[in-house]
């Protein structure tokens, strides 16, 4: 089976997240596009941790999202590409041939081996599977949060906020918030001590138990684990031989094209995107959806000017009563000025609200 447009070029997009969507409804204003993946819903990542905490609702069909476009949507997963051949394979046992292929697969939770993660621990992306634990549990008890990450926090403190009689506690490698600014990372500690959300610092997790974890800073207790340390690219772009980093994020060039495989556009957590003066990009939404919607761009013909991308804020929900936004450098680096409570909490709300309309 193959995709053909009207112009005769095949476009195939795999993944329907933040990267993946926008950059098929771009492609999709003149080409027919066939896009990959698994659910019928926006997989709105970004809302997880309110997920977690059972305030959520359902997000928008992926058909929904992609009409008035040229799009196809197959509810399937690539389980192998051959980018020589281009061709992807799919697990409905259905074979797409592309001309151009936009990789926008993602990423997943990585447990660096720990002993007992993948038994006894919960992948923060499986938000509604805790929301049914912390449900069906026949006490509070005690939630671990691993990672002091944004992810980590946003979910440590959305758990306390929205359940008062759960002992939350988040754990860390180093510092929690330890990447924000002296003022911003203040902010954080305010909140989590306000909503009793017990801090475990230089607490490297060394193996997870059914009863809690084992750290370099000691034994902690925990009836639930959830797992929020850090993510990994899908594997697929290593598996099938396009050039990756050492973390495994395939390697583009500046208009987003894999350096070995140029007819493969990688884009989101799966790419490994380097700026002039700004960096290679960290994994979010925020580096995600640009990415994807130039590729859009691009493959529509509306731009070939090479990516370009700047850092302006970071920020944080803390519950639903309070946020953090960040101001940083082009570069990602801190700048001193936060905005902190309802403010913060707004902005946030607002930048997520804006996620949502550029999907749309
Ligand atoms: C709880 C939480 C909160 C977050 N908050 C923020 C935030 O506030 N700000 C921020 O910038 N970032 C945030 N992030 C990170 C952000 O969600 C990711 O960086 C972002 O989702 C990456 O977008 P993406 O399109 O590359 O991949 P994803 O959103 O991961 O989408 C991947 C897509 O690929 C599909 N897929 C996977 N495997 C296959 C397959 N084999 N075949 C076909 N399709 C497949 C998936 O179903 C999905 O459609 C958060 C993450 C989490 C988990």
């Amino acid at each position: 089976m193959s995709s053909t447009t009207s112009t005769g070029k095949r476009i195939v997009v795999l993944g329907a997240g933040y990267a993946g969507l926008t950059a098929a409804k771009g492609a999709g204003r003149h080409h027919a596009v066939t896009l990959v993946a698994p659910e019928e819903r926006l997989l709105h990542r970004i809302r997880q941790h309110e997920t977690a905490a059972g305030r959520s609702r359902d997000w928008p069909a992926i058909g929904e999202l992609a009409r008035g476009r040229r799009i196809e949507h197959r509810r399937a997963r690539a389980v192998e590409l051959d980018p020589a051949g281009h061709k992807v394979v799919l697990d409905d046992g259905t074979t797409l041939g592309y001309d151009t292929l936009v990789h926008a697969l993602g990423s997943r939770t990585a447990w660096h081996g720990v002993p007992g993660a993948v038994e006894h621990a919960h992948p923060v992306e499986r938000a509604a599977e805790v929301r049914r634990l912390i449900r069906e549990a026949d006490r509070p008890g005690t939630l671990a949060v691993v990672g002091g990450g944004a992810t980590g926090i946003e979910l440590a403190t959305e758990l306390a906020e929205a359940h008062p009689d759960l002992r939350v506690r988040i754990v860390a490698a180093g510092q929690v918030g330890g990447t924000y600014s002296p003022k911003g990372r203040a902010h954080i500690r305010r909140v989590l001590d306000r909503l009793g959300v017990a801090v475990h610092e230089n607490a490297t997790v060394t193996e997870v138990t059914p009863d809690g974890l084992r750290t370099t800073a000691g034994p902690i207790e925990a009836d639930l684990t959830v797992w929020a340390a850090s993510m990994e690219p899908h594997p697929l772009a290593a598996e099938s031989g396009l050039a990756v980093d050492e973390h495994g994020r395939a390697l583009v060039d500046d208009h987003l094209r894999s350096v070995s495989h140029p007819d493969v556009h990688v884009v989101g957590d799966a790419a490994a995107v380097t700026v002039p003066g700004v960096g290679t990009l960290r994994m979010g939404c925020a580096t995600a959806l640009p990415q994807g919607q130039y590729v859009g761009r691009l493959l529509d013909g509306r731009t070939s000017k090479p990516f370009s991308f700047r850092y302006v804020v970071q920020c944080l929900s803390l519950g639903r009563r309070d946020g953090l936004l960040q101001l940083v450098h082009p570069d990602d680096s801190m700048k001193p000025t936060v905005l902190t409570g309802t403010a913060g909490r707004l902005a946030k709300a607002g930048i997520v609200t804006a996620v949502l309309g550029a999907l749309k």
